[in-house]
C-alpha cells in the first residue's frame, strides 16, 4: 500500500526564481510562502544547489504550486531559475542538481506509477522552472 492516501499521476517541476549561485533553504521557501498566506511551503521537494533532496509539504498533503493543478500532482523545486542579476529567466541547475532530479523523479515516478512529467511553464504564462521540460532528460525517464 502506498504510503498517502490521494491518487498521483504527474510530476510538475518548478524552480525557486532565485539568483543562480545563492543557496536558499526550505525554511527560507516556507517563510514566503507563508507570507502568501499558505499554510505551509508550497512544494513537496526542493532540490538544493548540492543535490540534497529535501523534503516540503507531506506528499500525501495536495500541494499548491500551480493554480488548478494540485490535485493529483507532486510538486518539486529546485533551488536557482534566475541569473546571477536576478533578471532574466535561466536555467541555472548544477550538475548535482540534474542528477538528484533525475533520481527523485524516477523513484517517485516508479512508487506512484506516474505517467506524467512536465514544467509549470505548460501550465502558466511563467518561464518557471526555466528550462522545457518536455525536451529535458526528465522527460527521457518515463
Ligand atoms: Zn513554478
Amino acid at each position: 500500500m502506498l504510503d498517502t492516501a490521494r491518487p498521483i499521476n504527474e510530476i510538475i517541476w518548478h524552480c525557486t526564481a532565485t539568483p543562480e549561485g545563492r543557496d536558499f533553504t526550505v525554511n527560507d521557501i516556507r517563510a514566503w510562502h507563508k507570507q502568501r498566506g499558505w499554510s505551509d511551503i508550497g512544494y513537496h521537494y526542493i532540490v538544493y544547489r548540492d543535490g540534497r533532496i529535501m523534503p516540503g509539504r507531506p506528499v500525501g498533503q495536495v500541494g499548491a504550486h500551480v493554480s488548478g493543478h494540485n490535485t493529483g500532482t507532486i510538486g518539486c523545486s529546485y533551488v536557482g531559475g534566475v541569473s546571477a542579476d536576478g533578471k532574466t529567466a535561466k536555467d541555472t541547475r548544477t550538475g548535482p542538481q540534474r542528477a538528484s532530479m533525475l533520481w527523485l523523479t524516477a523513484q517517485l515516478a516508479k512508487k506512484f506509477q506516474i505517467a506524467k512529467i512536465s514544467g509549470h511553464n505548460e501550465y502558466a504564462a511563467k518561464a518557471c522552472p526555466s528550462f522545457d521540460v518536455r525536451k529535458d532528460e526528465l522527460s527521457r525517464l518515463l
